[in-house]
């Protein structure tokens, strides 16, 4: 039997086939670890990152760094979404427990996206408090899009976490 070109040589009704297809890589898209937004840049398409909770820590105006800890680095470059443009100068506003597992000033800072969309934190692998895995959170904001709130989560030993943070426009 002959194939459509879209993997799905059983089947008669294309819209079907067609559907199926979009459903295996939204699965395969979800089933990608944290940390692996990077993966999107080479991509026509340009999903928005996932908004996560907020949480009771945000304090905002931390102050304008990259270096509040050590032992992780965080990475990656802020995009809009559908066109995957890099947005240059967008805020990054950062926020985490430090390593004994508390919320403290030392571990806040803001930045600013570079003129190609980058940002680089280095920080340290927060600690545990009860009842979250281990997380940090990032506030992203941009002229002309929704800011996104969100948290990435390290893996056990990692100590580099490659992250682009894909805005919606307004
Ligand atoms: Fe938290």
């Amino acid at each position: 039997m002959k194939g459509n070109g879209n993997g799905c040589p059983w089947r008669r009704d294309a819209l079907a086939c067609v559907l199926a297809a979009s459903l295996a890589g939204l699965f395969a898209a979800a089933a990608l670890p944290s940390g692996s937004g990077a993966v999107w840049a080479g991509q026509a398409s340009c999903p928005p990152t996932a908004a996560d909770a907020e949480g009771p820590f945000y304090v905002p105006n931390a102050p304008v760094r990259s270096v509040i800890g050590r032992g992780l680095v965080v990475m990656g470059t802020v995009r809009s979404a559908g066109s995957c443009t890099p947005i240059p100068g967008a805020r990054l506003e950062w926020w985490q427990a430090n390593p004994g597992g508390q919320y403290d000033d030392a571990h806040r800072a803001t930045q600013a996206a570079d003129g190609e969309g980058r940002y680089r934190l280095e920080t340290s692998v927060p600690g545990l408090y009860p009842g979250r895995p281990v997380h940090l959170h990032a506030m992203v904001s941009a002229p002309g899009h929704r800011t996104l709130t969100t948290q990435l989560y390290p893996k056990p030993g990692q100590t580099e976490i490659s992250f682009d943070f894909v805005l919606r426009p307004q």
